[in-house]
């Protein structure tokens, strides 16, 4: 027998082995192996098993690593995938598949030292005071961790020995799981009656589920508070009532405590603790190999998570929810470049598994395919109970900027706004996707910006810490007294622009006796501030909430009657084709904060691009008039969703090379696609951010309708293509980022 193995070292190539017969019984395709290669022993994956290889000299696998083959063949055939249609090798690919912590050979289940009761027929043997106070325990919990108990008791391992002498209880080893939930409880919820549209699309979802019936995809649009989660629940415990499992997507932003507590508590009352599983990225290694084996045992039916639960081995697979499905999140920004909803569409269709893509603000990629036809379009077109859509008033800042010379940051109509909520004691969210105090810090004679010295952007002010940073690379540096240019040293350098903790502080000038947090990536420094923070808002303990994009999503705060977006314009004038959709689903997600109790919404938005269709269309919550537009636009110029796109960038320190290589990659290209229809070649030209961590950049973008054929011309290409060792090629196929 001979296994196919590909090696955890990355090599695009995969090797034969062969099987020794003691081993015959183990290997199987996606089991775990150490093999020789040269000199060293590596880990590697079985990816097929064969009766003869055409290699001769085949040397023998050395063990087998792991019980249970860790990657069912449906997972590794998803790999497979990825690695052809995303350009990189399977290995690659394999490593998002299976978790670190998975593959890792020292990783295992923890044992620890349980004390377990054996309560006497009889009498009690006779006990001092403290045993019998620590026998009283154990007899309780019947069953607890040594270390638990002397926690609970203050007791010591000596006073539990005794016990052990009386035959009152055993102590012995045990697996013990870590549950990332443990110390938390979850009072079980009821399936809500649902109203007449969350019906309608829930029987659509379920019939399509049925065994027999054909499994497309569909896309749930309904507006922010319509009721998608709960049509989510209700669809997972049909699907749970078809004994089949079921994988959860949500962004990592918005996998909050709330969104695992509302899953949790529908399914995971008493017994069925471990019914759900959770992986993100706060998990230790241990806890996310446990919750990891409990899906592969079967154990866990339903798995929610980030980006990479996509791979969850859930087995057989009934259904996918990817909610918020237009999140940039869902795409990794390093090899292998996924993206998770595009994947979880693919998996759908090979597991026969129903695919629910949910949004208030569907990609542009999504809706265009429910228009095709290729997803069936369910919509929840109004907030449960009737609630109004928040009105939204648009600020036109370059009105106001002509009126105060200063720099407006809160207009009169938003100033007055968060007055009267402050008087009626309702509470304010502030939305501005920028951290920091200043955007650059400029000199007012003679123009200088402090810049990084590695990147082509300009240095963030930090006022808590005096620093100036840069948001690419992490460069700091100390922020100068006077300009640092030595023909001027103007002694009144300037900030301009304004970021988060400006905004705080301005804010806490006009209204001095309101309750201000900020909330973005500086506050939090460990995982609990999150939760603080929200908790304390929740309580009413905080009147006004300021923070970044971090609060624009999924936070449900009855209080909020009013959200202000202090500069609606922040991320349109980028030189990126998605830079009017985001803006738009941005505004529309964070005006979906307010007015989600009974007194009626408010949100203003700041803009110096008051007619701009993204923000006039998020005005008016209608999604589909800013769809028929953009998707103009769209057609006009190319750009997907009627074409897809694969950006290469060539990196290197010497710009000269970059610019000389990039320009024989285009010729190289031209010369491979010679006669493709339909093509478009654009480039070279310097990326939006020409230079990052000291690498320059130039661009190569191409737009077909036929991407799995490019991909394969572009995986060849980064194999035979000569590139000199210091420059770097990456391939990104269906970028979401262009800079
Ligand atoms: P979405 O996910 O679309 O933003 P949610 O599912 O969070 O909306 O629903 C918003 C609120 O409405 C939640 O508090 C939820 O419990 C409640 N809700 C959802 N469906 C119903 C229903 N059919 N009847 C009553 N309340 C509901
Ligand atoms: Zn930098």
């Amino acid at each position: 027998m001979v296994a196919r193995v590909t090696l955890e070292i990355a090599l695009r190539k995969e090797f034969d082995y062969h099987v020794p017969g003691e081993l015959e019984a183990q290997v199987q395709v996606g089991s775990r192996v150490k093999v020789p290669f040269g000199t060293r022993q590596v880990m590697g994956c079985v990816t097929a098993i064969l009766s003869d290889s055409p290699q001769t000299n085949l040397r023998p696998i050395t063990k087998v690593v792991g019980q249970q083959s860790l990657i069912t063949p449906r997972v590794l055939e998803l790999a497979r995938w990825i690695a052809d249609y995303y350009c990189c090798p399977v290995e690659t690919a394999l490593k998002s598949v299976l978790p670190e912590a998975v593959r890792r050979e020292d990783e295992g289940w923890r044992e620890r030292l349980f004390v377990r009761a054996h309560p006497p027929t009889g009498e009690l043997p006779k006990l001092s005071k403290r045993q019998a106070e620590v026998w009283n325990v154990i007899e309780e919990w019947r069953d607890i961790s040594l270390q638990e108990l002397l926690r609970l008791t203050g007791s010591t391992a000596e006073t539990v020995r005794r016990l052990e002498d009386k035959g009152l209880v055993t102590i012995a080893p045990q697996v013990s799981e870590r549950d990332p939930y443990a110390h938390e409880r979850f009072l079980p919820s009821t399936a809500l009656e649902l109203n007449a549209e969350q019906s309608r699309a829930l029987a659509a979802i379920t019939a399509a589920m049925a065994p027999g019936a054909k499994a497309g995809t569909f896309l749930l649009h309904g507006v922010t508070g319509s009721g998608k989660t709960e049509v989510y629940l209700q669809a997972l415990s049909r699907c749970l009532e078809l004994g089949r499992g079921a994988i959860v997507l949500v962004p990592e932003i918005s996998l909050t405590p709330q969104t695992v507590e509302r899953f949790k508590s529908r399914f995971c009352a008493g017994p069925l603790r471990t019914l759900v599983a959770v992986l993100h990225s706060h998990l230790s290694a241990g806890e996310r190999h446990d919750e990891w084996h409990k899906i592969r045992q079967g154990r866990a039916r339903i798995v929610i998570g980030a980006r990479s639960a996509i791979f969850a081995p859930v087995e057989p697979l009934g259904l996918i929810i990817v909610d918020e499905e237009h999140e940039h999140s869902y795409k990794q920004e390093e090899a292998p470049r996924y993206h998770a909803r595009d994947v979880a569409v693919l998996r759908g269709q090979r597991e026969g598994a129903v695919v629910v893509l949910g949004s208030a603000t569907p990609s542009m990629e999504s809706y265009f395919n429910a228009k095709q036809g290729k997803y069936t379009l369910l919509e929840l077109p109004t907030r449960v109970d009737d609630q109004k859509m928040p009105l939204v008033r648009v600020v036109d800042l370059r009105a106001e900027a002509q009126k105060d010379k200063g720099m407006a940051i809160f207009s009169p109509r938003l100033r007055d706004a968060i007055q009267s909520r402050l008087e009626k004691r309702e509470q304010v969210i502030l939305f501005l996707n920028r951290r920091g105090y200043s955007t650059s810090l400029q000199c007012p004679l003679c123009g200088y910006v402090a810049g990084c010295p590695n990147c082509s952007i300009a240095l963030t002010f930090h006022r808590a810490r005096k620093r100036l940073c840069c948001h690419i690379c992490g460069y700091e540096a100390t922020a100068p007294e006077r300009c640092p240019d030595p023909k001027c040293r103007h002694p009144a350098i300037r900030y301009a622009g304004i970021g988060t903790q400006r905004v705080e502080e301005t804010l806490a000038k006009l209204f001095p006796h309101a309750r201000i947090q900020r909330m973005d990536s500086d506050v939090l420094q460990r995982k609990e501030d999150y939760r603080r923070i929200l908790g304390d808002f929740r309580a009413g303990k905080i009147d006004i909430l300021v923070g970044t994009q971090m609060i624009a999503k999924g936070l449900h705060f009855p209080n909020v009657t009013l959200v202000g977006i202090i500069h609606a314009d922040m991320g349109l004038h980028v030189p990126d084709f998605r830079a009017g959709e985001r803006t738009f689903q941005l505004l529309t997600q964070v005006a979906g904060r307010a007015g989600r109790g009974d007194v009626e919404g408010e949100v203003v938005v700041q803009s110096f691009t008051p007619f701009h269709p993204a923000i006039q269309y998020a005005r008016r919550h209608d999604f589909v008039g800013f769809y028929e537009q953009e998707i103009e636009f769209r057609a006009q110029l190319q750009y997907p969703p009627h074409t897809r796109v694969a950006l290469l960038t060539l990196k290197g320190r010497n710009e000269d090379k970059v610019k000389f290589t990039v320009e024989h990659l285009r010729r190289e290209l031209e010369r491979r696609l010679a006669g493709w229809k339909n093509l478009i070649l654009a480039g070279p030209g310097p990326a939006p951010l020409l230079r990052a961590e000291t690498f320059y950049r130039y661009q190569i973008m191409l737009r077909t309708r036929q991407m799995p054929r490019l991909s394969r011309e572009l995986n060849q290409l980064q194999q035979e293509f000569a590139l000199p060792d210091d420059l770097t090629l990456t391939i990104d196929v269906d970028p979401a980022n262009l800079a």
